[in-house]
């Protein structure tokens, strides 16, 4: 007759078998994300093989080279540069080396500029800036920031097809200086929200989605290598609001009060 396994050994056993499993489920993660970087790395090949192609004809044949032809490979080449670009980016962050380059930085300057530049890759939403009036100046990374708040913003427009607001406000305490995006899209699931900022979030979210889902990965890299912290409110098609802080050491400025600014296609002056 077989011996019943001692309670030592059950506990072996099991320790075995979770760690199998975690192995298993690792290995397909592992899969999986090879799969997206692949399908990434693969389209805009395709398409400069393509294209390229096209140019090599018209050469041949003595004819007219299509500028349109050589716009798109270049775009095409912009977007590999930034795949390689955030994949550097979420290998610093994971092995707990990303370099900040620190510097006098004025968040309400930075956050005006970026806004800016993302209006001008919409005609159908309006984004408002809420900010005081005063700069707020930190020892920050501003290109980094900047990094951070055009993921936040190009996130809130892809994510509200339909169009509409999308505001960025900006508060200061005595510490700290709270940025906040809010828009009035599609929302997050609440069992998607876990993953949000998890590296590939697009392995685990079950909504249909577009990138490869690292852009938010990279941004919480940067707001918490600065020492701040970033979360998100969220409700499935009512819109989701991301919050990042950052510390600060300079004192208040006693002027500072709030203004807002409306820029963009609808804008009333
Ligand atoms: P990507 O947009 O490339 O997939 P991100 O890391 O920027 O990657 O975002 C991860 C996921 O979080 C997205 O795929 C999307 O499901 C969700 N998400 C991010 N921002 C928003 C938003 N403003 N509204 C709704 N969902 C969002």
């Amino acid at each position: 007759m077989r011996k019943r396994a001692s309670p030592a050994e059950a506990e072996i056993a099991e320790q075995l078998r979770k760690r199998t499993e975690e192995l298993a489920e690792a290995n397909r993660r592992r899969e999986r994300l090879m799969s997206i970087v692949i399908h990434e790395i693969k389209g805009p090949l395709t398409i400069i093989n393509g294209y390229a192609q096209i140019l090599q004809r018209a050469i041949t044949h003595g004819e007219v080279i299509d500028i349109g032809a050589l716009n798109t490979i270049r775009d095409q080449v912009k977007r590999l540069a930034r795949l390689m670009e955030n994949l550097s980016d979420v290998n610093m962050i994971e092995g707990g080396h990303l370099e900040l380059e620190k510097a006098p930085c004025d968040i309400v300057k930075l956050a005006r500029s970026v806004v800016q530049d993302q209006q001008s890759t919409t005609q159908v939403h309006r984004l408002k800036l809420h900010a005081p009036k005063a700069s707020i100046v930190g020892d920050w990374d501003c290109d980094r920031l900047a990094q951070a708040l055009n993921n936040l913003i190009s996130n809130a427009i892809k994510y509200s097809p339909q169009g509409g607001d999308v505001e960025v406000s900006i508060h200061r305490t005595n510490k700290e200086v709270a940025v906040e995006v809010l828009d009035h899209g599609i929302g997050i699931a609440p069992e998607d929200m876990p993953y949000v900022f998890e590296p590939f979030s697009r392995l685990y979210l079950k909504a249909e989605v577009r990138g490869m889902g690292l852009g938010l990965f990279i941004t919480r890299g940067i707001v918490e290598t600065h020492g701040g912290r970033i979360w998100v409110e969220s409700k499935p098609g009512v819109g989701s609001k991301f919050t990042f802080t950052l510390p600060i050491e300079e004192p208040i400025h006693p002027s500072a009060g709030n203004s807002s600014i409306v820029i963009g296609p609808r804008a009333t002056p």
